[in-house]
């Protein structure tokens, strides 16, 4: 029982070490995952703006030239209006006429919104440009510090899970789960040195009878009020 009780003990430090392990690496990886998700998210936003803008520069150059076209055509129609010989003819160069400003109208209108909302989107795209590198430093920045992080942590990490294996492998099976349900409830401690007549995991008090006992190592005594497995310690 003495074996078992400090195997115990060995294997409640190795789980230390492991959970102070994973401790360190901490909320590293889910903060790169977050990052990385951040980028792609603004990323996509200013592919399909930029898909937007050259769709709408695009536009703006037909308008150019239709404005232009429009102009020419308006201006033969004004000079044609000098050489008409019936009222007929000019009636139908005046409905021309119209036409062609309505035409020249909606033309100007587009393109001034058109100008206007590329304006919009570029300023969007300056403002997500530096958004992006801002968050591709921190990314590349939280990265390099995982990285760096689980090359120091693996191989003590490794090694701790080996150990591990080799202790639980011949371990007495309840005293084992006994143990994972009360690290799993405690913080982590399944057990619980003695000391001063206290448990050394809540604290409680410990008669001295149930003490002696504990310090022959003879059984497994369990603390009453936290359930964690009690060990004693040579000092
Ligand atoms: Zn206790």
């Amino acid at each position: 029982m003495q074996k078992t009780l400090s195997a115990l003990i060995e294997l409640q430090e190795i789980d230390n070490r492991l959970d102070e392990l994973r401790e360190e690496r901490g909320d590293l990886p889910e903060i790169v995952e977050g990052l990385r998700s951040k980028f792609n998210t603004k990323n996509e936003t200013k592919i399909r703006l930029q898909e937007e803008i050259d769709a709408s520069s695009k536009r703006v150059r037909e308008l150019t030239v239709l404005i232009q076209e429009t102009k020419d055509k308006l201006n033969d129609e004004n000079n044609r209006l000098y050489q008409v010989k019936t009222n007929k003819e000019y009636d139908a160069i005046t409905i021309e006429i119209e036409v062609l400003q309505a035409n020249l109208k909606n033309y100007e209108n587009e393109l001034v919104s058109l100008n206007e909302s590329v304006d919009e989107k570029m300023s969007v795209q300056t403002q997500l440009e530096s958004e992006l590198s801002t968050i591709k430093t921190e990314l590349e920045e939280n990265e390099q510090d995982l990285k760096e992080r689980l090359s120091e942590t693996e191989v003590e990490e490794k090694e701790l899970l080996k150990s591990r294996e080799k202790i639980v492998k011949d371990f007495n099976e309840d005293i084992l789960s006994s143990y994972e349900i009360v690290r799993e409830a405690r913080e982590g401690q399944g057990v619980a040195v003695v000391s001063d007549g206290h448990c050394g995991g809540c604290y409680s008090y410990i008669p001295p009878q149930k003490v002696v006992e504990i310090r022959q190592q003879k059984k497994i005594f369990t603390c009453e009020f936290c359930g964690r497995i009690l060990v004693w310690e040579d000092k």
